[in-house]
């Protein structure tokens, strides 16, 4: 058994305390073998294990982690919008992290992707936060359900690499809580994670690191919240402040001088033995929960590389994304293709920094084309630079001309997106733009794969207006002059050329859907005025507008909308219908449609339900996903799907109140295959939301008292002369009011009750009687 937590607490010296404050080194916390208290190994990841071998003593940083196992990054696990998916993933390194010895694994990584130049964007999932929430909450269940703990991470608003260890982000309350920190909130209140790691950032001002707003009035007082906070690494500036707002490890090892000025705070009082003991408890406790899991876990638990290495084909396959598709995919074993690009011999399958994975295990798809069909490969351009070398260009035209199809593998080098920076534009590499236009100018079908953890702009990808549609959100995405099918790999880890020569050859039918918007350009994005950021700070002044809430809310053309991707077969859904027109905010409501497969081969489909707030009691996106389902369906078969909404769904975030709240009134529930295909919707009124009462004074809008459910008959009965007509008194020019009569409505409503001394001579002391009604009638005087 390990130890008891609050036994050894009573036992440990000050010193010990601070010692156990931040790291032993770069991968353990401290061991205390007096107090039978070992070290823990945490690790990098999450999608593959990034297990260091360096000791201390070692001098050179060049020592590469374990050989691992390299599963499809963040940027692409999101695309499966599968939970299942996230699930095996979480299992399957909770068992590696057994294997080695590792207590922690350092993710998932679920900041939002406010801008598609994020240079970390490929390790998170999503633009969205009830879906980067539940992806990563599938992932965390799972992996703890092994005994192996998760640092979830980075909390919070860490969305950019410009200055990240300095910049401020001005975010305004709502946004925060509605994007920021939501997807957080989903999966702390879920999956319970053991650790949470605060970000480098600042938010308003405050490092979060030192922010007991969001370490410990929301995230343990909130949210429930039982674990340890740990520093992202080096992210302590003032370790007191920290200490005191419930940052528990810093981590790695501050080298002792933060111990000392710990001991030194807690002489001078700045801190209390109680606060000293609070940020040391949950350390304590989340070792003992780890040691137990070291002392039961059986010696069966072995890092099988090939077995995982099946697995990781298995989850890339289920993230590829098809967003264009004239017909030419899938490729026919007797089609003659020519493959061109240097991803093609060297892929490019995951991203650069801390979450790099060290594996032997990757293919190249040149390792494997032979198998498929009848193909001939072409470099063309090459994999890791920006270069044009016209002997390789020339080459793969002229073997393009004895093709019937051309597939060029294209892609963002290494160079171009990684941890520590972010992109400066959303392009690709010019010479991969200028072959592809010339390989299209060939008038032979063109496919376009894309290797790359964030969007990008494609010239070539949209047509003019003649052409095939394919897109299924009401845009033509020509063929006139442009790409025939585009192909979005993004980053699927080691399995990534097998299994995407599985979905190119149709041996597996692409189910992804993306789980970002991709805008027509760079220009177009929400946070582009703002990113990223001047004088240290980035004002968030779209709000909570980002990705497909703004695009949608404002009708922009973009790209590719938010939950959009393609199949070899096509799917059909039945009108969605709710249970119920009213329902009450703590019975929710159930929701139920039919999805059938139309076309000739088994496909996997994700409806979504996105809910449009009609209330207009608070600024809101013109809708949001609440839901999504993942079906695989047989060729004509059709199954229903029922979806139980919770009151989460109809919420939004209320700085006024401070509270999520959810209005009364009228909410449309959509039924889409992305966000911008909704194929049905329904509305359904909440009964018994929160209604908002007007603050009552002598300068209450009439309009305000008469939309108001509490007030309204109150205020038609006393105002009934004035409001229907018979206002001898006022003269022929005083407006009146006729619920038929817009402009007079108009004028009504926007007139404050004083202004009736002045139309209807009605005296102070009227006017006050009017004021204490509707004070009592609204319960403002209580
Ligand atoms: C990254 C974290 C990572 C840590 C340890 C930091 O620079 O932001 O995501 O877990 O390093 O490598």
């Amino acid at each position: 058994m390990a130890f008891d937590p609050k036994k050894v607490l009573g036992k440990m010296t000050a010193e010990e305390k601070a010692r156990i404050l931040s790291g032993a080194d770069f991968w353990h916390t401290e061991a205390f073998p007096e107090l039978d208290v070992p070290r823990i190994m945490m690790s990098d990841g999450p999608h593959g294990l990034r297990k260091s071998v360096m000791e201390e003593t070692d001098t050179d940083n060049d020592i590469p982690p374990i050989e691992a196992v390299c599963f499809p990054a963040a940027c692409a696990t999101s695309a499966s919008f599968d939970k299942e998916l996230m699930a095996k993933l979480g299992r399957t390194i909770a068992r590696e992290c057994l294997a080695e010895d590792v207590s922690i694994i350092l993710g998932p990584a679920i900041n939002i992707k406010r801008s598609p130049l994020c240079g970390r964007n490929f390790e998170y999932i999503s633009e969205d936060p009830f879906l980067a929430g539940e992806m990563a909450a599938a992932y965390i269940e799972a992996c703890q359900a092994e005994g192996v703990g998760v640092s979830l991470k980075h909390f919070a608003a860490n969305n950019q690499e410009h200055e990240r260890m300095y910049e401020s982000n001005e975010i305004d309350e709502q946004t925060l809580r509605e994007i920021y920190l939501r997807a957080f909130e989903i999966a702390v209140r879920k999956a319970k994670p053991w650790t949470i790691m605060a970000s480098y950032n600042k938010i308003n001002g405050t490092y979060t690191t030192e922010s007991r707003k969001l370490l410990t009035d929301i995230l343990r007082d909130e949210w429930g919240f039982d674990g340890m906070v740990m520093s992202d690494w080096a992210a302590v500036s003032d370790r007191i402040a920290g200490l005191k707002a419930g940052m528990n490890l810093e981590m790695p090892s501050s080298g002792g001088v933060n111990d000392i000025l710990i001991l030194n705070a807690l002489k001078t009082g700045e801190i209390t033995e109680e606060e000293l003991d609070s940020c040391v408890l949950p350390i304590l406790e989340i070792v003992a929960k780890c040691v137990n899991t070291l002392e039961t876990k059986g010696l069966d638990n072995v890092f099988d590389r090939k077995k995982d290495h099946r697995k990781a084909v298995k989850m890339a396959e289920k993230c590829i994304t098809l967003l264009k598709n004239d017909g030419m995919l899938p490729l026919k074993k007797s089609d003659k293709v020519l493959f061109i690009g240097g991803f093609f011999e060297k892929p490019r399958f995951q991203g650069g920094g801390s979450s790099h994975i060290y594996t032997k295990g990757a293919l190249s798809a040149k390792d494997i084309y032979k198998d498929y069909g009848n193909a001939a490969y072409s470099e063309g351009f090459p994999a890791d630079r920006d270069e044009s070398d016209p002997i390789k260009f020339r080459d793969a035209l002229e073997m393009a001309e004895s093709a019937d199809k051309i597939v060029v593998f294209a892609g963002l080098p290494d160079s171009f997106e990684s941890e520590g920076f972010d992109r400066d534009d959303m392009k690709l590499p010019k010479c991969q733009n200028k072959l592809i236009k010339k390989l299209i100018a060939l008038g032979k079908p063109v496919a376009v794969v894309l290797h790359n953890g964030a969007p990008l702009e494609l010239p070539w990808a949209i047509g003019t207006g003649k052409g095939t549609d394919t897109s299924g959100y009401g845009r033509t995405l020509g063929t006139d002059g442009k790409c025939g099918a585009i192909v979005e790999a993004y980053l699927t880890g080691e399995g990534q050329a097998e299994a995407l020569m599985n979905v190119l050859y149709g041996k597996k039918n692409p189910e992804g859907r993306l789980a970002e918007s991709f805008p027509v350009k760079l220009e177009d994005n929400p946070s582009y005025l703002n990113f990223p950021g001047i004088d240290h700070k980035v004002n968030y002044a779209e709000g909570v507008f980002v990705g497909y809430r703004y695009y949608d809310t404002k009708k922009m053309d973009v790209m590719f909308p938010f939950g959009y991707g393609l199949s070899y077969t096509a799917f059909e859904y039945s009108p969605v219908k709710a249970a119920h027109h009213s329902f009450k905010l703590d019975d929710g409501i159930d929701i139920r449609f039919t999805v059938t497969n139309t076309g000739n081969v088994k496909g996997t489909d994700t409806p979504q339900i996105y809910i449009s707030d009609k209330t207009r009691t608070a600024i809101r996106p013109v809708h949001e996903l609440k839901a999504f389902e993942k079906l695989e369906l047989q060729p004509g078969e059709s199954r229903e799907v029922m979806i139980h909404l919770g009151k989460e769904a109809f919420e939004h975030y209320s700085a006024i109140d401070n509270a999520w709240i959810a209005s009364a009134g009228f909410y449309s529930i959509e039924l889409g295959s992305s966000s911008r295909d909704i194929k049905s919707s329904t509305y359904v009124e909440l009964k018994d939301g929160v209604r908002k009462l007007p603050f009552i004074s002598r300068d209450t809008q009439i309009g305000d008292l008469l939309d108001c459910h509490e007030t309204s008959d109150y205020i038609k009965e006393r105002l009934s002369d004035f409001l229907y007509g018979g206002q001898e008194d006022a003269g022929d020019d005083a407006p009146s009011y006729d619920e038929n009569n817009d402009m007079g409505e108009s004028f009504v409503k926007y007139l404050p009750l004083r202004s009736l001394r002045s139309f209807v001579h009605m005296t102070n002391e009227e006017l006050d009687g009017i004021v204490d009604d509707l004070i009592r009638i609204t319960g403002q005087d209580k």
